[in-house]
C-alpha cells in the first residue's frame, strides 16, 4: 500500500511517499515559496534527484505537479495506487485525542484552533484542501502534534493559574511534538518488547521538548500552551519568568507580541551564543574556546538534564531515556553533557558506544541504572501508519 505523508506550511509542502508494510521510502521531496514569484520544487526518488522551477499559485497546483511527476517518472503506474494522504496537523485543542479521517466538516472544527496554532494550522487545512481537489477519491487522515499529549490529568496541564482562564480561553498545557515522541514510544516499546515502559523521550532539534511516557499515556511534557515553553531551544527561550515581558517592553517600548517574537526566534542557543541557532556551530565555537558558546551549552545541557531529573521523579523511576531529532541523534558531545548530568540517578554514558550519528542505539554503559537509546524519529513514518490503520 502507497501512502503519502504530507506537511504543508503557508508557502511549502512537503511529502513523503511511503510503502507500507515495508516501510519502503518510495520518494520524497518539496515544494517551496507557493505562491510566490521564484517558486520551485525538489523531488528525490530512486537515487535521482529532481530539481525545477514552476509557477505554483497556489497548493492545488502543486498538489498537481506532484502528482504529474510521480507518474511521469513511474514512481507510480496509476493514481489509483496512492491510497491514502495522511496530514501533520499542528493543533488540534482538547477536541480531538486521536489520527482521524478528515472531511469538510472535520477541517471546519480543527480550523477553530487556528487561534492557537495561527503559523501552521491553517496553512495545514490549506493543504489538505489541495489534495480533496486533485485527489477526490482518495481519503485523507490527520495526524495531530498535540493528540498524544491528550491523555495527560488535568493536575499536569493545567497552569496554577485563575481556574477560569481555562474554562473560558482554554488556556492549558497542549504540548507538541507529539507524532515524534509516539514513534519513538512505539520504537522502543517494540524493541523491548514492553508495552508498560516508563520512557523519558528527548526530541532535541532545533524545537525541543521531553516526554514523560507510562505505558503509552502521557504523564507530562515540557511545551505548553504554545512550543514556547519547556527547555532552552535553537531560537527559544523555553521557560522564563512571564514578568521579564511587561519589564521588557516598558525598557525598550517593545509590543507584547515583539517581546514574544524574540523569545521565539532570537533567543535560546543563538540568544546566549550570539552566534547561531544552530548546535554545530555553537559545538564549533565552543571547541575554540568561545565563552557564550559554552556558556550556551552548558546552559543547554543542563536545562534538559533537569526535566529529566524532574521526570524521572514523576515517574516514579523511568525504565528508558530516549534521545531523538537533529541534536539527539547528531551530536556525540552534547549527548555526553546531558547524560554527565544526570549522574545523580545513576546514569552512565559509555563514551565508545556514543562515538556515532544518525542511528538506534544503546549509549549508555553496562552498569547504567537507566539504559539510554539513541532513536531516530520518524514523523512521515507515523503520519502514514495510523493513515494505513485508518482507511484500512
Ligand atoms: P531538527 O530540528 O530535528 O532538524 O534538528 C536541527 C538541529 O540538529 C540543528 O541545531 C543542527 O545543528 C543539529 N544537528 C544536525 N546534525 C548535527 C551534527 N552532526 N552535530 C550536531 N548537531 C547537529
Amino acid at each position: 500500500m502507497k501512502i503519502l505523508s504530507v506537511n504543508a506550511g503557508s508557502s511549502s509542502l512537503k511529502f513523503t511517499l511511503i510503502e507500507l508494510p515495508s516501510r519502503e521510502v518510495l520518494a520524497s521531496g518539496l515544494f517551496e515559496k507557493i505562491g510566490l514569484a521564484d517558486s520551485m520544487y525538489t523531488i528525490k526518488f530512486n537515487g535521482q534527484k529532481i530539481k525545477k522551477e514552476a509557477n505554483l499559485v497556489d497548493h492545488s497546483v502543486a498538489v498537481s505537479k506532484l502528482i504529474d511527476e510521480l507518474l511521469e517518472n513511474n514512481i507510480v503506474a496509476s493514481l489509483n495506487e496512492i491510497e491514502g494522504v495522511g496530514h501533520r496537523i499542528l493543533h488540534g485543542g482538547s477536541e480531538f485525542t486521536q489520527s482521524l479521517i478528515l472531511d469538510e466538516d472535520v477541517l471546519e472544527r480543527i480550523s477553530k484552533y487556528n487561534e492557537l496554532g495561527p503559523l501552521h494550522n491553517p496553512a495545514n487545512i490549506m493543504g489538505v484542501k489541495a489534495f480533496m481537489k486533485v485527489l477526490p477519491d482518495v481519503k485523507n487522515v490527520g495526524v495531530f502534534d498535540t493528540t498524544f499529549h491528550q491523555t495527560m490529568d488535568e493536575k499536569e496541564f493545567l497552569y496554577p493559574v485563575p481556574y477560569d482562564w481555562y474554562e473560558k480561553y482554554s488556556v492549558r498545557k497542549y504540548g507538541f511534538h507529539g507524532t515524534s515522541h509516539r514513534f519513538i514510544n512505539k520504537t522502543i516499546s517494540e524493541y523491548l518488547g514492553r508495552n508498560d515502559l516508563k520512557v523519558i523521550s528527548c526530541h532535541i532539534g532545533n524545537g525541543g521538548s521531553l516526554c514523560a511516557i507510562n505505558g503509552g499515556k502521557v504523564v507530562d511534557t515540557t511545551m505548553g500552551f504554545t512550543p514556547l515553553a519547556g527547555i532552552m531551544m535553537g531560537t527559544r527561550s523555553g521557560d522564563i519568568d512571564p514578568s521579564i515581558i511587561p519589564f521588557v517592553m516598558k525598557k525598550t517600548g517593545m509590543t507584547a507580541e515583539e517581546v514574544v517574537n524574540e523569545l521565539n526566534k532570537k533567543s535560546g542557543l543563538l540568544g546566549i551564543s550570539g552566534i547561531s541557532s544552530d548546535s554545530r556551530d555553537v559545538e564549533m565555537a565552543a571547541e575554540e574556546g568561545n565563552e557564550k558558546a559554552i556558556l550556551a551549552q552548558e546552559m543547554y545541557a543542563q536545562k534538559i538534564a533537569n526535566y529529566i531529573a524532574m521526570y524521572n521523579n514523576l515517574l516514579n523511576g523511568a525504565d528508558v531515556i530516549t534521545l531523538t531529532a537533529g541534536v539527539g541523534e547528531n551530536s556525540k558531545t552534547m549527548r555526553k553533557m546531558i547524560v554527565d548530568r544526570i549522574q545523580s540517578l545513576g546514569v552512565k554514558i559509555d563514551a565508545a558506544k556514543n562515538d556515532f550519528r544518525g542511528e538506534f542505539r544503546l549509549i549508555s554503559a553496562d552498569d547504567s541504572k537507566i539504559p539510554v537509546y539513541v532513536v531516530p524519529t520518524n514523523e512521515e513514518l507515523m503520519i502514514a501508519l495510523d493513515t494505513m490503520d485508518l482507511i484500512s
